[in-house]
This record gives C-alpha cells, structure tokens and sequence, in this order.
C-alpha cells in the first residue's frame, strides 16, 4: 500500500519532491488544526515546521501515523511523549540551519554595536547624524554564550574571527569539548558577569524558561547587551525591559519572543532593543537543506530503516 504524506508547513520544493518519492503528498502550509484533525485519517507521515501544533489531540487523530517530521530543530511544538507513546516516530533536521543561525547572531551583534537599524531609519527620513552613532567595536570585547551546541559553537568560532574573548556556560560538555569549540569554560554567573555581549543558544525546556530572569539580569555587568535567537520564554521579557529602562543594559536583539509574533506595543517596539520576526532558519540555503533532510528521515522510518535524527523526549 502506497504511503499517504502530509505536510502541514512550509516545506522547500526540493524536500517536497524526496517526500513525493515515498508516496502521495498533500501540502497545505495554511490548514486550520481543525481541518488537520479532521483531514488526518490514512496519512502516514505528517511533517511540519514550527506552525503546527502536534498535540496528543491531534496525534490520536491521526490513527495511521508513524512518523511525525520536523523540519528544523526545535520539537517544542510536538508533544513528543504523547507521539512516543503512540509508536509513532518524531524526526528532525537539527543540522540544516545552524550556519544560518549563527550568522544571525553575529548580525544582531553588529547591529547592535553599530545600532544599525536606528542609523538606517533616521537616514531614510533625509536626517544625517553622525554623532548620534558613536557605536563600540565587537573586538577585544567578550562574548558570553549560554548554551554551547552547533549554533553555539559556531557562533563562539566566527566571533573568535571577530577578536572576541568567547566564555561559555554549557552543563552538558566537559571543560575540553567546550575548549575544543572555540570557549573558555565558566559557571552561569561567571559567563554573566565577564560578558559585554551575552548570547543564548540553549534549547527551551522546563529547566530553561525563564532562565534568565530579574536576578540573573541583575548579574549583568552594567551597560551589556543580550542577543536572543534561540527561544521565546528562556528570557523574562518584563525583567528584560525593565533591566533595559533602568539604564543597566545597554541594550538587546532578539529573534525569538514568548508569544510569537509579539503583541502589538510589546517588547518588539521598545526602542532599547533590535527585534526580527524569528527569521535565523530563513535563509535559502536552510530551508532547502531542512527540506531535503526531514524527507530523508521521514523515508527512513516509513522504509522500516532507522532515521539519523530520531527525538525522544522534549528537551
Ligand atoms: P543544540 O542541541 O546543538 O545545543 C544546545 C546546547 O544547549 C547543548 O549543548 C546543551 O547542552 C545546552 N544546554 C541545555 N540546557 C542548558 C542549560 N540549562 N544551560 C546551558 N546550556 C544548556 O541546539 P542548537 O542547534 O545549537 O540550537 C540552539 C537553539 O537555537 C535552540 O533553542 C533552537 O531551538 C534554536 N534555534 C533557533 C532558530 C531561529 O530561527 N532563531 C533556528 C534554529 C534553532
């Protein structure tokens, strides 16, 4: 019997035409999750970027399903125990877009030193104002990172190319791997402490939300600025503006927020901090390489072979 696969994202045409080899696909990157309930009968596979919620409510409607695919990274929007318990299979594509991500990073960090986006503005109403722009340089500054997995790492290798110290705070390795990944190890507050730039890169689970909050903010040398491009929810965003309107930090760029997209006249809109619309995966080059790898995972499993990317659990 012929597989039945829905993709209920966007997806680059590349990874559609891999998908299409297994068998029939149904794309619809704008269906309702009412309507992918009910649509969901006889599929096989389902693959899905960060729009789409894989419930427990929605994998018990989809009685057929073997394997859920993420393309990209984050699985906070699959319910991965429920899917587990199911025997249904998640995949991901952790790898596609690290280089993208990390390019953003070292983007916002820049356009932060230089406020960038402030000068482009105030240009493009005819104002020409050189000195509202004394800016700082990234080099000989030092670079904080928490969390220090592929986007870290690289992350840590391009602002070492910049000049930057790179400190890194990272539970999971041993002192050598996060030498080896371009970092000197420190503890939390250390890496707080030291860093003129503090960057996270840490995925968001129950230990990392609200990870840093007022206290840790607090920690901050003062004057230093915070670059966000992993998860909405790992940072307080009251205890960030607040940190921001007091004059302690300096300022912040985040690609990421707790309710995307933000409210209107919420944190995005504060004139303190640098803000894109979650755009770190969106580059060509991502996209067509998260596309072609979730279908190879997603023919792995429905060809009975172990996928690369199998997630167990949520964190
Ligand atoms: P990764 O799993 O390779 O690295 C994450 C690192 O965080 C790991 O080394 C892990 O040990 C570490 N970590 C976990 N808990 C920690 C804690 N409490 N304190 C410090 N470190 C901790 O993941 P990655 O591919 O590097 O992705 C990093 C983040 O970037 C994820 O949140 C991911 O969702 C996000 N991301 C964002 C975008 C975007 O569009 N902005 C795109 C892709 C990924």
């Amino acid at each position: 019997m012929s597989n039945r696969l829905f993709v209920s994202d966007g997806l680059a045409p590349e990874g559609l035409a891999l998908l299409a080899t297994a068998g029939e696909v149904t794309a619809d990157s704008k269906i309702t999750a009412d309507a992918l309930r009910a649509a969901l009968p006889g599929y096989q596979a389902l693959v899905v970027r960060s729009r789409t919620k894989v419930t427990a409510e929605l994998l018990a409607a989809g009685p057929d399903l073997k394997v859920i695919g993420r393309a990209g990274v984050g699985v906070d929007n699959i319910d991965v125990a429920a899917a587990v318990a199911r025997g249904v299979v998640v995949v991901n594509s952790p790898m596609a877009a690290s280089v993208s991500v990390a390019e953003h990073t070292l983007g916002l960090m820049l356009a932060l030193a230089r406020q960038i986006p402030a000068a482009d503005a105030l240009l493009k109403q005819g104002k020409w104002d050189k000195s509202a722009f004394v800016g700082g340089e990234l080099s000989g500054k030092v670079l904080g990172l928490l969390g220090l997995g592929r986007i870290g790492a690289l992350v840590a290798n391009r602002a070492t190319a910049f000049g930057m110290t790179v400190v890194a705070y990272d539970p999971y390795l041993t002192a050598d791997q996060i030498r080896e990944r371009h970092a000197e190890p420190a503890d939390f507050d250390a890496v707080l402490a030291r860093a003129d730039y503090v960057s996270l890169h840490l995925p968001l689970t129950a230990e990392t939300t609200g990870l840093l909050g007022a206290a840790q903010l607090a920690k901050l040398k003062k004057g230093a600025r915070l670059v966000c491009a992993a998860r909405g929810g790992v940072i307080d965003e009251a205890a960030l503006v607040a940190a921001l309107d007091a004059g302690r930090l300096a300022g912040a760029a985040l690609d990421v927020f707790a309710q995307e997209p933000p409210p209107a006249g919420s944190i995005a809109q504060h004139p303190k901090i640098i803000a894109t619309p979650h755009i770190g995966a969106q580059t060509a080059e991502a996209q067509n390489r998260a596309g072609l790898a979730i279908a190879e995972e997603v023919l792995a499993v429905l060809a009975g072979r172990e996928p690369r990317w199998r997630v167990l659990r949520n964190e």
